[in-house]
Parts: C-alpha cells; sequence; structure tokens
C-alpha cells in the first residue's frame, strides 16, 4: 500500500496541529502507524491521498448512515448553498427539521438545534441543573458524551483510546459533582439514588453505549433508570448522538420502549454537516432561553445547510425498508465475522444492536467498562493494520464502534468478511512469534 503522500502530509499537519489532527482519535494512536489523508469518498468507499481505496465502517464515526456523498444529500447542499449559507435569523427549514425530529422521537416534543453532540449534550446538562435546582450528575463509565467539563470524568472514545482517565484542566469542585457507576449497573444505581437521589439533577446514559466499542444494554438497566429518575425528580437523559436515527427513526428509546426525559442528538441528524439537537417536555424545555432563564445560543445553530443536509437524510431514512436492510447486512457482516474468529480458535467477543457493532479481542462477556478493558489490544492493533492493508478501514482502536450504512452492498460485506479471516489470521501468527 503506498502510503508516501499521506506521510508527507501528516508531517506538515503535525507542525501547524497538535498531534496534526483536528480530533484525537484521528491520529490512529491506538494502533500505531499513521493516519491516512482522505482525498475523497463515495457510497461506501473511501479514498485516501494516494488513491488507496477503502471498504469504509467508520462513516465520520457514525453520521454517514446512507454511506458518503449520497446524491440527495449533496444535492440539498448545493441547492441551498447558493441561497447564502448563514443568516443568523429564522427560517422555514428549522421548523421542517423540528417537525420531523419530534415527530420521530416524541418524546422531543420541543427542541433546540446546535452545531455538534458536545454542545448539545452540553446544553441538557445545563438545562437539567437549572430545571431542577440540583448539582450532582450520574454518569456511566466507558460512556462519552462529548468533551464537556463535567462529562470527561472516566469517559470513553478517545480517552479510552489513549489511556487518559482524567483530564487536566477540569477544575475539581465540578468534577467532583459528577458520578460515575458501572454501565448495566442496575444495583449500584439503585443504591446511589437510596442514598443521594433528591441531590441528583440528571442521569445520562448512552442507551446503548458506543464508545467503548458496543456495550448494549441489559435487560431491565435502562428501564431501572426510568424508575429511580422518575421516583426522585431526576431527569432522565438518553444520549442518542450515535443511536439516534439509527436503531430506529425513532432512536432507542422507541427500540426499548423507554422514554426519557430529554435526548440529546447529532451525527445523523446533520447528514454529515455539523448539527446536534436537544429536546423535551415543553415544560422543561420553556426554562431555556429566551423564554426562562437558563441562556444557549449558538451563531451558527440551525444553520440552512446542515438543516437541508439533515432533513434530506430524514426523508431517506423514513423510507419503510432502510433499518431492515441495515439489520440484514450488519447480521450477515457480524456472522462472518464470528464465524473467522471461531474457525481460527481466536477468543473474541461480538456484540451488535443494529447497524453498530464491535469485535472485541476477550473471552470475557462484555457488560461493562471493566469487561472491554481486557481486551487484548495488541492483537486489535495488529488485526487493524493487517484490515487496512486488505483494503478495510476500521475506526483505529479496539474501544470505537463499528458502523454499516445502507451504501455497503453484499459485496463488500463478502470482502471484507475473507479480508478479515487472512487479518486475523496474520495477527494471530505474529501474536506467536512475540512470545
Ligand atoms: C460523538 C458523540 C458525542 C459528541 O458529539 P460531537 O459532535 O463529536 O461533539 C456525544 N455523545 C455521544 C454518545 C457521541 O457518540
Amino acid at each position: 500500500m503506498k502510503r508516501k503522500k499521506s506521510e508527507r502530509l501528516f508531517a506538515k499537519a503535525q507542525t501547524l496541529m497538535p498531534g496534526g489532527v483536528n480530533s484525537p482519535v484521528r491520529a490512529f494512536k491506538a494502533v500505531g502507524g499513521n493516519p491516512l489523508f482522505i482525498a475523497k469518498a463515495s457510497g461506501s468507499k473511501i479514498y485516501d491521498a494516494d488513491g488507496n481505496k477503502f471498504i469504509d465502517y467508520v462513516a465520520s464515526w457514525g453520521p454517514l448512515i446512507l454511506g458518503h456523498a449520497h446524491p440527495r444529500i449533496v444535492k440539498a447542499i448545493a441547492r441551498y448553498a447558493a441561497r447564502g449559507t448563514s443568516y443568523g435569523a429564522p427560517t422555514e427549514l428549522e421548523i421542517v427539521m423540528a417537525e420531523k425530529v419530534s415527530k420521530a422521537i416524541p418524546s422531543m416534543e420541543t427542541l433546540r438545534m446546535v452545531s455538534s453532540g458536545t454542545e448539545a449534550v452540553m446544553s441538557a446538562i445545563r438545562l437539567a441543573r437549572g430545571y431542577t435546582g440540583r448539582n450532582k450528575i450520574v454518569k456511566f463509565e466507558g460512556c462519552y458524551h462529548g468533551h464537556a467539563d463535567s462529562l470527561l470524568v472516566k469517559a470513553g472514545s478517545g480517552l479510552l483510546s489513549l489511556g487518559i482517565p482524567e483530564c487536566p484542566g477540569i477544575v475539581p469542585e465540578l468534577a467532583k459533582f459528577t458520578l460515575n457507576l458501572p454501565y448495566n449497573g442496575a444495583g449500584e444505581v439503585r443504591e446511589l439514588f437510596a442514598r443521594e437521589g433528591g441531590e441528583i439533577a440528571c442521569v445520562i446514559v448512552e442507551p446503548v453505549a458506543g464508545n467503548m466499542g458496543v456495550v448494549p444494554p441489559q435487560p431491565g438497566f435502562l428501564k431501572t433508570l426510568r424508575e429511580v429518575t422518575r421516583k426522585s425528580g431526576t431527569l432522565l437523559i438518553f444520549d442518542e448522538v450515535i443511536t439516534g436515527f439509527r436503531l430506529s427513526l425513532g432512536g432507542a428509546q422507541e427500540l426499548y420502549n423507554i422514554k426519557p426525559d430529554l435526548t440529546c442528538l447529532g451525527k445523523i441528524i446533520g447528514g454529515g454537516l455539523p448539527a446536534g439537537a436537544y429536546g423535551g417536555p415543553r415544560k422543561i424545555m420553556e426554562s431555556v432561553a429566551p423564554l426562562g432563564p437558563v441562556y444557549q445560543a449558538g451563531t451558527l445553530s440551525g444553520n440552512p445547510l446542515a438543516m437541508a443536509a439533515g432533513i434530506e437524510m430524514l426523508n431517506l431514512m423514513s423510507k419503510k425498508k432502510v433499518y431492515a436492510d441495515l439489520e440484514k447486512k450488519s447480521q450477515k457482516l457480524c456472522d462472518g465475522l464470528r464465524k473467522n474468529a471461531e474457525t481460527l480458535g481466536i477468543p473474541a467477543r461480538f456484540t451488535r444492536v443494529g447497524s453498530m457493532f464491535s469485535m472485541f479481542f476477550t473471552d470475557k462477556e462484555i457488560v461493562d467498562y471493566a469487561s472491554v478493558k481486557t481486551s487484548d489490544t495488541e492483537m486489535f492493533k495488529r488485526y487493524f493494520n493487517a484490515m487496512l492493508e486488505e483494503g478495510i478501514y476500521l475506526a483505529p482502536s479496539q474501544f470505537e464502534a463499528g458502523f454499516v450504512s445502507t451504501a455497503h452492498t453484499d459485496e463488500d460485506i463478502e470482502t471484507t468478511v475473507s479480508a478479515a479471516k487472512r487479518a486475523l489470521k496474520k495477527a494471530k501468527t505474529c501474536n506467536k512469534m512475540n512470545r
């Protein structure tokens, strides 16, 4: 595989940006080697600066559930770009968007558009604290909710991949209000709430954890959260930045039939452009300015290009067959990957909910942060790099989800499974040599 141009660009990038990147996990630090610089993408394929072609399972970390450069989304962006790219005044597009979101996710009776998932979560937390008049928040180890200060305590995603348990720069007096519990720890949740439920503003959770690799909720976990929060006047926030519109049009809350108080969206909602949203019942959302005192604003919030792309995305996701198609392809992929590991006698655990999946190199059951941490990251490193050589682009960390899009063809999946078999064999052989 040629990598000359990517190497040259990375060398230059490092002189201008910390680590040469604008978001940490892109730097390939957890898998060794240097990142590929991407030149273009279409459907299920991305192409790097050296002209190498890959089947992509990163999908820009989740947004591109219809694949890259979907013609209808590209067309919508072009059409609206010609009318001006931002006005800082209300547009009809924002109403169309809000109506679509609210219809798909009825718990979001009213909502506010923002420009990223981080912003959505940060604002929802502020709202929960402002609305309840309480300071404490509960999150779960290994969940990632963006990089707002209160949420970077024992977080997943890049912090987990890079081994950063505690992020400097977060004021300890603030961090002490963030209480961390093990994911799927229904008993721990009950205990905490029995003790201090009345002081807790909100519980925030990824209804399917996707930022320590995919960790599905165990039966009853989300229901427990709903019960204890309701009892103590605590708001339940579903961070559906990944799962919203991915697991079903109504997100994880539809799939598991649990209604949170507030929902955070990002990724898919922008159709590949920067957008996010948070919302809930009118009664709570009325605390947000200009109606209420909880301040939150954004120069580019509800940006017309992001709205145009997002609306087209939601139109396309509303088609009947989309989720059945994603399920079928994802199942085929994961069945193939599992068979590979079994055939080669490699200890591995597979997790999947709809089109989000992970393969962990461990024989422990995957239920929480502690269990994902038992994975053999050296093995993953070799597997990742072997897959890259095979033309398969995976997230560069054991602790990130893989994403299937509607653009993946049956042939893509078959190619991926047979490539994975060779890559696994290679990773396993190297392992023996190292010992
Ligand atoms: C990606 C992600 C975020 C942060 O979204 P950004 O758009 O990267 O700021 C928040 N929560 C979850 C669950 C995410 O996966």
